[in-house]
């Protein structure tokens, strides 16, 4: 799926092809089963997980109460520790704050490493169109630049890719692939490819996990080690962060990695935690010339005085997306966003707009278990729920699902002839079955039976059985 094409708009149309790709869900079911067992297992070793996430809840709604005081003591600090921070109202003015800076620096390749927020705005497609070559380095990212398609996890955004595939790519366009089926050696494969682009770099760009407002430091987490070759070998550092990511104080910022890596891998820490405050001083020998820190609102200031706020609480783990199964059957592709799974189906809309996201907030079962896995207990359900309202009052729902829940709810609310009608659907339907017991085609629903055929209803309604028993 090339990336021109991704919309939220054509959620139905590529939720639809998506199911029917056997080779997407044997890699969705290898990885989202895997890192849904990792983390139960990691989590039995840590008790304290409950506490743990009612104060990072509290540390995030502290700071998002006072958003502006954080992110101006942030400021001051980064700048008195020689960086320079810039400020972006939309993706067009981050992009092109940093195209000025990579011209600045006379850049002919850059280094990245995997930055949602880079997504969000559109920094790949920005340098594409200023003739800078991009270098992606997390090793997800570069299996995706390779094959030109978008992330489709936040997380691991190769998801989609069986192993197979990845071989097959890297057999087309490493300059020397090294293949034999093991990820070992694909691993190889790929760092031999990277490691001469790393030191041909002229500025590398990273996004931000955490800011921290004492110290004008930025946090950023990887499990290979490519945030320090990106950052410390050009000579120029830019970041993109979103202003949600400020937190007061460096114990503020542990608390919260404690729970993303547990959340995001099933891991208890990520492998690689940097810390970077200011570009080289003059007593190191390492680290780049120049820092600079772009900090992005894109709709996050609206959402802060809306009731979306709580969204802005996101750590960005990934565990909501692993633990849908609305994800688990489509993949992040046709969620047409940068932020898939249930976080998309929020951030997406507020993002971006409900008018042309008016899909995601209804391809959603309700179950509940991204609520139940958020670290930082987001009400994903409710502000899903709370987007759908606002489809349905802004008419954004097809008529003929409107019409149909306003008779259902006409009837419902009137007992005697919501047992009537119950009944005679009831009847209707075993009729319908025939001696198969199942229902290829239902009248008026469709699409129920697209996929799957409908089953026979099994005894009386349930308020039938509810008064026999009664009566007994
Ligand atoms: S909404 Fe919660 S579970 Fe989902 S990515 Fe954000 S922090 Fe993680």
């Amino acid at each position: 799926m090339s990336t021109a094409l991704r919309s939220p708009a054509n959620f139905k149309r590529d939720a639809a092809e998506a199911v029917t790709k056997p080779s997407l869900k044997i890699a969705l079911d290898r990885t989202t089963g895997l890192l849904q067992r990792r983390r139960v297992d990691v989590l039995k070793a840590y008790p304290e997980f409950e506490a743990t996430r009612e104060v990072a809840k509290n540390i995030k709604d502290h700071t998002l109460a006072h958003l502006d005081h954080y992110l101006a003591e942030f400021e001051k600090n980064a700048t008195a520790a020689g960086a320079v921070v810039h400020w972006a109202e939309t993706p067009e003015q981050a992009c092109k704050i940093v195209i000025d800076l990579c011209r600045q620096a006379d850049a002919k390749s850059v280094t990245r490493v995997k930055s949602m927020l880079g997504e969000e705005i559109g920094l790949p497609k920005a340098l594409a169109a200023a003739g800078i070559e991009r270098v992606e380095t997390d090793l997800a990212e570069h299996i995706i630049q390779l094959a030109d398609e978008p992330p489709s996890h936040i997380v691991i955004p190769a998801m989609h890719k069986t192993r197979e595939e990845v071989a097959d790519l890297f057999a087309h366009h490493h300059k020397e692939p090294k293949i034999d089926g093991e990820v070992g050696t694909l691993v190889e494969s790929a760092r031999g490819e990277l490691r001469p682009k790393y030191v041909a770099a002229d500025v590398g760009i990273s996004g931000a996990n955490f800011l921290i407002a004492s110290t004008g430091t930025v946090v950023t987490v990887t499990n290979e080690g490519n945030a320090e070759l990106t950052t410390e070998l050009p000579g120029m550092h830019i970041v993109t962060a979103g202003i949600e990511k400020v937190v007061p104080e460096p114990q503020h910022a542990l608390v919260l990695l404690r729970l993303l890596a547990r959340s995001a891998l099933g891991t208890e820490f990520t492998q690689y935690t940097s810390f970077f405050t200011g570009p080289r001083r003059e007593d190191e020998t390492t680290g780049p010339e120049a820092m600079h820190i772009v900090l992005v609102d894109n709709g996050r200031t609206q959402m802060l005085a809306s009731e979306m706020r709580p969204m802005l609480r996101c750590i960005r783990c990934a565990a909501c997306i692993n633990h849908c199964p609305v994800y688990g059957a489509i993949g992040g592709h046709p969620y047409g966003s940068t932020y898939p799974g249930p976080m998309g189906s929020v951030l997406t809309p507020a993002l971006q707009s409900l008018e042309v996201a008016k899909d995601l907030p209804h391809a959603c079962t309700l179950n509940g278990r991204c609520q139940e896995v958020c670290p930082v207990k987001i009400p994903l359900p409710d502000l899903i729920r709370s987007l759908r309202d606002d489809t349905w009052r802004r008419n954004l729902v097809p008529k003929p699902a409107k019409l149909a829940v306003q008779a259902w709810a006409w009837v419902a609310v009137r007992p005697s002839l919501y047992r009537l009608v119950s009944g005679l659907a009831n009847y209707a339907l075993r009729l319908w079955a025939g001696p198969r017991g199942m229902i290829a085609k239902l009248p008026l629903a469709g699409g129920w039976t697209q996929g799957r055929d409908f089953p026979r209803p099994t005894g009386p309604t349930f308020m039938t059985q509810y008064k026999r028993r009664q009566g007994r």
